[in-house]
C-alpha cells in the first residue's frame, strides 16, 4: 500500500488557509486537522482556570496538563478539553486575543507539535493539517507543503465574513495583524521555506485555491 498523504499548509490569520484545507480534504477523502484549534482549546482551559495570560507557569502547567480531543472529520469538527466540548468557545473573541499566550512560549509549542504529529500518524487514510508551523516544524517532510498568503485588507474583510460581520474595525485588528505580529515571534509564516509552494490568493476565490491546491497533491501523489 502506498503511504498516506500529508499535505501541510500554513500561512496568516485570515489567508482562508481552514477553509481551503477542509475542502482540499473533503474532496479527497483524507483528513482534517486545524491546529489552531487546539491552540485555542488549551487557551480557553487556562482562561477558566482563572490563570492570568502573563503567568507562564501556570499557563504551561495547563497545556502540559490538558487532556485535548478533536475530531479530524473534516465534515464534522469538534473540540474538547479535559473532557468539556469548546467547540463555540474557541472561536470567542476572549479566546482569539489570548491565544498568543500559548503560541509564544516554546514549552506549550514543544506539548502541542507532540500530539500534532501523533493525530497526523493515526491518519491512515491521509490528512490536511494546517497552521502557522505545520510545513517547516510539525511535518516538513509532507508530500505538498504550501504557504498561503493574502493581503492584510482582504485578510481582514474574510475574517470579518467568518464571524458574520459581528466585529468591530478594532478588535478586527487585533484578531489579524496584532496577532500576526504575536504569533510571527516563534514562527516564520510570511516567508516560504525551502521546499514550501507559496500560493497568494488575494485575487483566487476559495474555489480556484481547493483546485490550486489539489493540482500539487495530484502532482506529488504522480511522483
Ligand atoms: O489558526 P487560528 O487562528 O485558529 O490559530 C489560533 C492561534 O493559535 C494563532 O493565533 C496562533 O497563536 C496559534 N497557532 C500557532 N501555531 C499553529 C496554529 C495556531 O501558534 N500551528
Amino acid at each position: 500500500m502506498s503511504k498516506p498523504l500529508v499535505i501541510a499548509i500554513d500561512g496568516p490569520s485570515g489567508s482562508g488557509k481552514s477553509t481551503t484545507s477542509r475542502g482540499v480534504a473533503a474532496r479527497l477523502g483524507l483528513a482534517y486537522l486545524d491546529t489552531g484549534a487546539l491552540y485555542r482549546a488549551v487557551t480557553v482551559a487556562f482562561l477558566d482556570a482563572g490563570i492570568d495570560p502573563t503567568d507562564a507557569a501556570g499557563v504551561i502547567a495547563t497545556v502540559e496538563g490538558a487532556e485535548l480531543e478533536i475530531s479530524t472529520d473534516p465534515d464534522d469538527q469538534w473540540v474538547r478539553v479535559n473532557g468539556r466540548d469548546v467547540t463555540t468557545e474557541i472561536r470567542a473573541q476572549r479566546t482569539s486575543a489570548n491565544a498568543s499566550a500559548v503560541s509564544t512560549l516554546p514549552e506549550c509549542r514543544a506539548n502541542l507539535v507532540a500530539r500534532q504529529r501523533a493525530l497526523i500518524a493515526a491518519a491512515t487514510n491521509g490528512i490536511v493539517a494546517e497552521g502557522r508551523d505545520i510545513t517547516t516544524v510539525v511535518a516538513p517532510d509532507a508530500d505538498v507543503r504550501l504557504l498561503l498568503t493574502a493581503d492584510p485588507e482582504i485578510r481582514m474583510a474574510r475574517r470579518k465574513a467568518d464571524l458574520g460581520g459581528a466585529i468591530d474595525a478594532a478588535a478586527l485588528r487585533d484578531q489579524v495583524l496584532r496577532r500576526d505580529a504575536d504569533d510571527s515571534k516563534l514562527v516564520n509564516f510570511t516567508t516560504a521555506a525551502d521546499g514550501v509552494t507559496h500560493l497568494d490568493c488575494t485575487f483566487l476565490t476559495l474555489a480556484e485555491t481547493i483546485d490550486a491546491v489539489i493540482d500539487l497533491a495530484e502532482a506529488a501523489r504522480s511522483k
